[in-house]
C-alpha cells in the first residue's frame, strides 16, 4: 500500500520588539533544533503541538509523518536578519529534500519579529506554498499570535490554542491533524473567514478560567457547535511586537465562506465590547509584599513578578521583588528561578554546605534594578535538567543551564542558569526545594504557571516592577503598529469581515 507522506515542521519564536539583545541563531540551536528524525526522539509523548501531529499520523497505517525541521527559542528580543533567513532555507531545503509530501503540518507561534521583515510567518508560509503549491497545509499557532490575512489567505487551516495557561497545544496539534487528513484523504474541504481587530488587550487578564477571554472562548465554543462549523480561534495577539501586523484577531473555519463570516463577526463584536475588561490594575512590588505577608490562608501566597516573565521576554535576572523580599527577611520565604549563571559559577567553586558573598542578578538588564550583594549559604547544586508534571508542556525535558538553591537570611532563593518562567514545580523539585512549605512563593512567571501551581497555592498577587514585560504597555515606544489601535488612541470599530 502506498503510503500518504505528511510533513512536520515546526518554527517558533515570540519575539519582543523592545527587549535587550536579538535573538540569534545560537539561541534556536541551544533551545530547540532538531532535523529528521531527532524530531520524534524530543516530541513524541509530549503533550506540545507536535506531539498531537505525531500521534495522529501515528495512529493511521497508511500515513507516513516525515520530520523537517524543527526550531524553538525562548521569547526574547528580536531575531536577527540572518538568524531567520538561515532558519527559513533550512526549512526550505528540508521540504525539498524530502520527496514527495501529500500534506504538510507546521507549528508556529505566530508572534515573531525579525529585523527587516514584517511578518515573517506569512513571509516562511508563502515561500512554502510557493513550493508546495497544491499540498494543504494546516497549522497551530499561540493565543498570543499576532496573525494578519496574508496567512489565512495561504491556508484556512490555522488552529489557534483555546486555553491561556496553554494546556491545549497537543489538542490544536490533533485537530490541525485531523482536518489535515480529512482534506488529504476524504476530501473534506473547509473556508475561512478572518478578521482583524484594531486592539492590543495586555495579556495579564487573558486567562481563560475567568474573565473575558473565559467568555470569549465560550461564546466560540457555541458556535463551535453549530452545523458546518469545525473551529473558531481567539488571538489576543502579543502587545509587546512593533510590527504592522501588530493586533487581535479571530478566525472561523466552516463549510461555506458566509457561516465563517457570522461566526467570526458574532465573536468580534463580543471580543470589542469586553476590551476594557482586559486593563486591570496591580501594585507595586513593596506593596504586593506587604499584602502577601498580611494572607494568613494554609498555602503559600504567589509574588508574580510578571514584568520580568521570561516566557514574555524577560532577562529573569530583575532584582526589584528579590530586594524587596530580602529587606522584609521572613521565614517561609522563595524566591526563583533568578537567572544567574555567574553566581552559579561561584557556588559550584564553593560547593554545597559552604557559604559565599554573591552579586545576585541585576546583569543582563540592568536598567531594571543592579545586582544584589549579599552572602549565601550553598543548600544545593544541580545541573538544571528536570521533565516538566504538566499539564503545560509536560513531560518536555527543561534544561535550564545549571541551578543553585541558596539562602539569604531566611529567604531561600532558587538560581537558574537561563531565564525560563518558574512554570512547573519541578524547577523547584528537581533541586530538593518544596514550593508547597513555603508561605510566600516569589515567582518569575505570568500565567502559564497557574496550570501546575493552582492546586498548591492560596492566592496570586500579580506586581509590578521594572522589567520588558510590563503590564502598562503606554511605556512602550512603539513606532509600526498601526496608528488606529486601541487602547493608545479611542476608536470606532466598524466590522466588516
Ligand atoms: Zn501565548
Amino acid at each position: 500500500m502506498k503510503k500518504l507522506r505528511i510533513g512536520v515542521a515546526f518554527f517558533y519564536h515570540e519575539s519582543h520588539s523592545f527587549a535587550p539583545g536579538k535573538t540569534t541563531l545560537k539561541n534556536f540551536q541551544e533551545e530547540g533544533w532538531f532535523k529528521g528524525k531527532e524530531i520524534f526522539r524530543a516530541y513524541s509523548g509530549t503533550k506540545t503541538e507536535v506531539g498531537g501531529f505525531l500521534d495522529t499520523l501515528d495512529a493511521r497505517e497508511d500515513i507516513e509523518a516525515v520530520p523537517l525541521l524543527c526550531a524553538a527559542a525562548v521569547p526574547s528580543g528580536m531575531v536577527e536578519y540572518e538568524t531567520y533567513t538561515h532558519i527559513e532555507s533550512e526549512m526550505i531545503a528540508s521540504i525539498m529534500e524530502a520527496g514527495r509530501l501529500d500534506g504538510l503540518l507546521l507549528a508556529l507561534h505566530g508572534a515573531m519579529a525579525v529585523e527587516g521583515v514584517d511578518d515573517p510567518e506569512a513571509v516562511l508560509l508563502k515561500k512554502i506554498r510557493t513550493l508546495l503549491p497544491h499540498v494543504p497545509i494546516a497549522g497551530t499557532l499561540d493565543m498570543h499570535a499576532n496573525l494578519s490575512s496574508d496567512m489565512t489567505d495561504l491556508t484556512p487551516y490555522h488552529f489557534g490554542f483555546k486555553t491561556y495557561p496553554h494546556i491545549d497545544m497537543y489538542d490544536q496539534g490533533v485537530n490541525a491533524a485531523r482536518a489535515l487528513l480529512g482534506h488529504v484523504q476524504e476530501d473534506r474541504r473547509w473556508e475561512a473567514a478572518f478578521i482583524k481587530i484594531p486592539m492590543m488587550p495586555p495579556s495579564l487578564n487573558m486567562r481563560t478560567s475567568e474573565g473575558p477571554m473565559h467568555e470569549l472562548i465560550t461564546l466560540a465554543g457555541e458556535w463551535e457547535g453549530r452545523e458546518g462549523i469545525l473551529n473558531i480561534s481567539i488571538f489576543g495577539g502579543f502587545p509587546y511586537s512593533d510590527v504592522s501586523v501588530a493586533g487581535a484577531s479571530i478566525i472561523a473555519i466552516a463549510k461555506t465562506k458566509k457561516q465563517a463570516r457570522e461566526a467570526v463577526k458574532a465573536c468580534a463584536d463580543r471580543f470589542w465590547e469586553l476590551k476594557e475588561d482586559f486593563l486591570v490594575d496591580i501594585p507595586k512590588a513593596a506593596e504586593g509584599v506587604k499584602l502577601a505577608f498580611s494572607k494568613s490562608g494554609r498555602k503559600p501566597v504567589v509574588l508574580a513578578d510578571i514584568s520580568d516573565n521570561p516566557l514574555s521576554c524577560g532577562s529573569g535576572d530583575t532584582t526589584e521583588l528579590l530586594r524587596e523580599l530580602i529587606r522584609m527577611n521572613k521565614p517561609g520565604t522563595l524566591f526563583g528561578g533568578l537567572t544567574d549563571p555567574e553566581s552559579i559559577e561561584i557556588c559550584r567553586q564553593k560547593g554545597s554546605g559552604n557559604r559565599a558573598v554573591l552579586q545576585l542578578g541585576g546583569k543582563h538588564a540592568p536598567e531594571f534594578g543592579s545586582p544584589i550583594e549579599a552572602e549565601a549559604e550553598i543548600l544545593n547544586l544541580s545541573d538544571g535538567v528536570f521533565y516538566n508534571s504538566g499539564p503545560f508542556n509536560q513531560n518536555l525535558r527543561v534544561d535550564v543551564k545549571g541551578a543553585a538553591y541558596i539562602r539569604v537570611g531566611h529567604v531561600d532563593i532558587l538560581l537558574i542558569g537561563r531565564p525560563m518562567s518558574a512554570n512547573d514545580p519541578e524547577m523547584f523539585r528537581h533541586i530538593g526545594i518544596e514550593p508547597a512549605d513555603y508561605k510566600v512563593l516569589g515567582l518569575k512567571v505570568k500565567n502559564h504557571f497557574r496550570a501546575a501551581f493552582d492546586p498548591l497555592i492560596e492566592e496570586v498577587i500579580y506586581v509590578d516592577a521594572p522589567g520588558v514585560a510590563s503590564n502598562d504597555l503606554s511605556i512602550f515606544p512603539y513606532r509600526r503598529i498601526p496608528e488606529e489601535m486601541w487602547p493608545f488612541k479611542k476608536i470606532e470599530f466598524p466590522i466588516t469581515p
